[in-house]
């Protein structure tokens, strides 16, 4: 067994998901370092539009159209079938995308097949024949760097850990056809909803700005939603924020929420507890507003604006509809 086979998702429109760009980048950055090639599978309804895009970040691509994707839950049925191409290609490895999905995948490809995961991954490489993968462990206090025993297994690697890269040539798509009936339990999908405020998911956003107690109220919170929108960003909160009724679960951060690694967090009225910080700790830059200049996030924040939120906020946000010709 040899080689890499990245499971890629599919989004509601039919477009390659983010995360699957930068797992199939993370696999080309593995196969330079010495694994054996590196194939992407996407299984869907209609899977050609995603794999012509995945085929501009991988040089080979299979398509299994399934129809069963349209109406079932997506995860039971692409293992099944991504099973199946284990079988016929051979791996030795699997990256799938530590997302809601990538995650379920993982789980069912591990039951099915045998093989172990390491889930995650916030950096990793190819060293002895083997990825190693680095991941974060008791709420961000340690790192950890881990590999397999056997010869073979799954990674799934966090959003925004590798930034996706075009090959300079699109790479090919082969249509795979898998006719067998699925023997997996299957769960019908009744309705999907669309929750508002999520526009962009959080786990994928390169600039998330977040609220914190300290926005104060649901009327509150509109700075925050327009200092995002100005930015190109998605909203976070804290659990305080979220606890408060001001903002749905689905955008907390932190322990008990999502964990997040954007370009910039821009923290508003957020103290920073060990809660909160665990959750957004490795974005690339902090910038915080805090009328305390001694909240606990002043100590690991890049920049530290002590102010008020309701008179900094608005500033910034005049100065990008200035600098963006808007008024
Ligand atoms: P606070 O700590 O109250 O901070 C508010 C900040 O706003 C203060 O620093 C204040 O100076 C500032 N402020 C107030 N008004 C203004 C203003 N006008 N302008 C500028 N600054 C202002 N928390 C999470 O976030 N995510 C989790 O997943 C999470 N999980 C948890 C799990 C467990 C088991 C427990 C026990 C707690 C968890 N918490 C979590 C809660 C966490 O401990 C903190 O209570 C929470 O993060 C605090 O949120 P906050 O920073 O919004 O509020």
């Amino acid at each position: 067994m040899a080689g890499l086979l990245v499971v890629a998702e599919v989004s509601a429109d039919g477009s390659l998901a983010r995360i699957s760009s930068e797992v199939a980048t993370a696999a080309q950055q593995l196969r330079a370092s010495g694994a054996g090639e590196a194939t992407g599978v996407v299984v869907a309804a209609d899977p050609d539009a995603a794999a012509a895009e995945l085929a501009g970040y991988i040089p080979r691509v299979l398509a299994v159209a399934e129809p069963a994707a349209a109406e079932h839950a997506w995860a039971s049925i692409a293992a099944e079938r991504v099973a199946e191409i284990v079988k016929r290609e051979q791996p030795s490895h699997i990256l799938c995308g530590a997302g809601p999905d990538g995650r379920d995948v993982a789980g069912f490809l591990s039951a099915l097949l045998g093989w172990g995961v390491l889930v995650n991954a916030t950096a990793l490489a190819w060293t002895e024949g083997k990825p190693t993968v680095e991941m974060s462990a008791f709420g961000g206090k340690l790192v950890t760097t881990s590999t397999f025993n056997g010869d073979e297994g799954i990674v799934t690697i966090r959003p925004n850990v590798v930034a996706a890269e075009a090959l300079p040539a699109t790479g090919s798509v082969e249509t795979v056809a898998l006719d067998g009936s699925l023997a997996q339990p299957t769960v019908t999908v009744a309705e999907r909803v669309a929750e508002a405020r999520a526009a962009a998911p959080i786990e994928e956003a390169r600039v998330i700005v977040s609220g914190g107690r300290g926005v104060g109220s649901l009327d509150g919170f509109r700075v925050v939603e327009e200092l995002a929108a100005a930015l190109g960003g998605a909203v976070g909160a804290t659990r305080a924020a979220v606890d408060s009724g001001w903002i749905n679960y689905s955008q907390q951060i932190g322990q008990t929420g999502k964990i997040v690694k954007p370009r910039l967090y821009l923290a508003l009225g957020i103290s920073g507890a060990i809660q909160h910080k665990v959750g957004m700790q490795t974005a690339e830059t902090i910038v915080a507003i805090n009328r305390d200049a001694d909240a606990p996030i002043a100590e690991f924040a890049d920049l530290l604006v002590v102010g008020d939120l309701f008179e900094v906020a608005p500033a910034i946000l005049a100065e990008l509809r200035a600098r963006s010709g808007r008024t």
